[in-house]
């Protein structure tokens, strides 16, 4: 089959490689739908990511698919299945998942390769994180879901958002529907726009210094602020937006390596609570497969034109973070 390599930074292979078969506990699917994701221009400009295994590595982690073969002792589906594949498993057994926050578990099972034809599932994913493709539902949006489930485990109430991209709209549209006034930040016009149609209240050019975001802090009054930008110059500007005794969840990750200088007062004086939140839970995946089956329009609107896995390198190069769907067998 067809699958596309990540072999270093910058160096993406589409190449032939052995179809993969199911072990015992194991599912093969065929890759009906996957899409590019910002993460994976991160992993291919940087050629290294904490749930990338070790190089050559396949890359994709957002799909659907059919069931083609499954393995031994593997109840939950049968083949020609139409499902949407998470792409990691927590182990449910270390300290952080009997702590009750599966999405830090110490041995997580990742999956990524989801830019192939066909993809072999692990036993801990099918057994935890394989959802049906909810009926009628076009695979390029079930795989939606994780995405989807990131913004799901990182919303709870909301005030002001920082960054309107894919999360940042996600984020925008549960808030919005969980009751919450969400003002939305973003330099780009199309993105503020998109924002309105999601539920913000309103949405506004970033304030051009320290000063104006401490205004508009004042004035919004956001109890909480999420950044979902992922850059050091954005962390700064969630603190300063955040009301006193607020809360601050710092959704968008930074270059590996990153540090962030946090301006003290507001830490200090003002009380405030601040938290990262990453990844999702089996939980928040079911949650996400949930709403697109019943919201599908708010994940069409995101994505842009198909493309076939020769495609991938020069969209995920040329335009971070912009969602494509990857046809490996209905597109060349
Ligand atoms: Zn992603
Ligand atoms: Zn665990």
């Amino acid at each position: 089959m067809r699958a596309l390599i990540l072999h270093g930074a910058g160096d993406l292979r589409l190449e032939d490689v052995p179809d993969p078969v199911a072990g015992p506990g194991e599912i093969v699917i065929e890759v009906t739908a996957a899409l590019t994701c910002a993460t994976d221009a991160k992993m291919l400009s940087a050629g290294a990511h904490p749930a990338l295994g070790p190089l050559p590595a396949p890359l994709g982690h957002e799909v659907a698919g059919v069931v083609r073969q499954v393995g031994e002792g593997v109840a939950r589906v049968r083949t020609g299945d139409a499902v949407v594949v998470a792409n990691s498993a927590p182990c449910l057994d270390c300290p952080a998942c009997r702590g009750g926050r599966p999405n830090l578990c110490r041995r997580m099972t990742y999956l990524t390769g989801a830019f192939a034809e066909r993809l072999r599932v692990p036993a801990a994913i099918v057994e935890r994180n394989v959802h049906p493709l909810p009926a009628g539902l076009p695979p390029e949006l079930g795989a939606a879901a994780e995405p989807l489930a990131c913004a799901v485990h990182t919303v709870r109430g909301c005030g002001a958002l920082a960054g309107g991209g894919v999360q940042g709209q996600f984020i925008a549209r549960l808030a919005a529907r969980a009751g919450a006034r969400v003002t939305l930040l973003d330099p780009h016009a199309d993105r503020r726009e998109m924002a309105l149609r999601n539920g913000a209240e309103r949405s506004l050019p970033v304030p051009a210094d320290d000063d104006a975001v401490a205004a508009l802090g004042r004035e919004a009054g956001a109890g909480l602020v999420i950044e979902a930008v992922g850059r050091p110059a954005a962390w700064r500007m969630a603190v300063r937006l955040a009301q006193p005794g607020g809360e601050v969840v710092f959704h968008g990750g930074c270059p590996a390596g990153a540090e962030v200088m946090l301006p003290s007062g507001p830490i200090h004086y003002s009380e405030l609570t601040l938290r990262g939140a990453y990844h999702h839970t089996p939980e928040a995946f079911a949650q996400a497969v949930a709403i697109i089956a019943a919201d599908p329009g708010m994940i069409a609107e995101l994505l842009h034109t198909p493309i076939g896995l020769a495609g991938v390198a020069h969209a995920l190069s040329a335009s971070r973070g912009v969602k494509h769907p990857v046809m490996p067998t209905a597109v060349h």
